[in-house]
């Protein structure tokens, strides 16, 4: 097959080992910057050029988009996709994933447990909201936020409402939760190939740290997952209509809670923690699926 992966960097650990694998197993693989790719959006002959070539005859691509370019990284993603090339994870689902507000709304309809969550815009409903998302101790994050960034923990309401007060006068949009405190810091990412929980690590904040991220210094250790865990990773990545993705779990003490659904997970800590070769689960889910035409929009949302 001729695999495309879009990635700002070719030697980003990730996009290496997507590479490495695809070619170990005999595929053609191109790495190209989406930032760098322009489209021609001509009626019945959608095209995508980089650098003053065309490209033709992929027959998937493995998107690797960063949070940041969402936007166009998506844009040429479906272009792709309009050019019948399988997508390892749909553009509309990426798009969706990247939604914090949208991805708990479409988890709490379907029954998945999350951390119970507030949105609010008025500065006057402040009071009700903690109100109704209950406890003395409250998570704020900015919806636009990544890697832990835009995360805080406020200790008490009066806290919270100081918080929310200044992202709101930021003009920022804000997720409010309760805070699950009984997690101790830690979470579990779960990795999802096509609907199978792959491997599992838990991610252990540093001390004094209630954010697991591994970008702000936290830790990864292997870890045996329940099977509600499992069953609700598989289900989330499922309901964002995702193929890939990493499935961020705590275990609170109302059961598992998702706290984030990533729709380019990265392979450096999991495969490192685990000693499994995801990068080559992922290109056989593509030989299984690539086929011209596959491509649908799957979930709702
Ligand atoms: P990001 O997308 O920026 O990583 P997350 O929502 O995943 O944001 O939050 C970052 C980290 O903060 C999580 O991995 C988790 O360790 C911690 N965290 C987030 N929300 C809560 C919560 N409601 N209760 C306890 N810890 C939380």
């Amino acid at each position: 097959m001729k695999i495309a992966i879009l990635s700002r960097n070719a030697k980003l650990y990730s996009t290496r080992r997507l590479a490495e694998a695809a070619k170990e197993r005999g595929h053609e693989v191109h790495v190209f910057d989406h930032l760098r790719c322009y489209m021609n959006i001509t009626s019945m002959r959608p095209s995508i050029h980089y650098k003053g070539v065309k490209l033709e005859g992929f027959d998937a691509v493995i998107p690797r988009i960063g949070a940041s370019v969402t936007f166009y990284g998506t844009a040429v993603l479906r272009q792709f996709e309009m050019m019948g090339v399988f997508p390892l994870n749909e553009s509309v689902a990426i798009s969706r994933s990247r939604d914090k507000l949208r991805s708990v709304q479409l988890l709490a309809r379907k029954g998945i447990g999350l951390p119970v969550t507030g949105f609010a815009r008025s500065p006057d409903d402040i009071d009700d909201l903690l109100n109704s998302v209950g406890g003395n101790k409250f998570v704020i994050k900015l919806l636009e936020g990544t890697q832990g960034i835009g995360v805080v923990l406020a200790e008490n309401k009066k806290a919270a409402e100081s918080v929310i007060e200044a992202f709101l006068g930021l003009n920022a949009n804000i997720l409010v939760q309760e805070f699950i405190e009984e997690a101790g810091g830690a979470d579990i990412r779960c990795f999802v190939v096509d609907g199978k929980v792959v491997a599992a690590m838990k991610r252990q904040g540093k001390e004094g740290e209630f954010r697991s991220n591994l970008h702000r210094g936290g830790s990864a250790e292997l870890v045996r997952i329940t099977p509600e865990e499992r069953s609700t990773a598989v289900r989330a990545a499922n309901i964002m209509g995702l193929n890939v993705a990493g499935v961020d779990l705590m275990r609170s003490n109302h059961g598992p809670v998702v706290m984030e659904v990533n729709s380019s997970p990265g392979l450096e800590g999991i495969e490192k923690a685990t000693g499994k070769d995801i990068a080559a689960m992922v290109i056989s889910f593509i030989e299984k699926r690539a086929a011209v035409g596959r491509t649908t929009t799957r979930g709702k949302g």
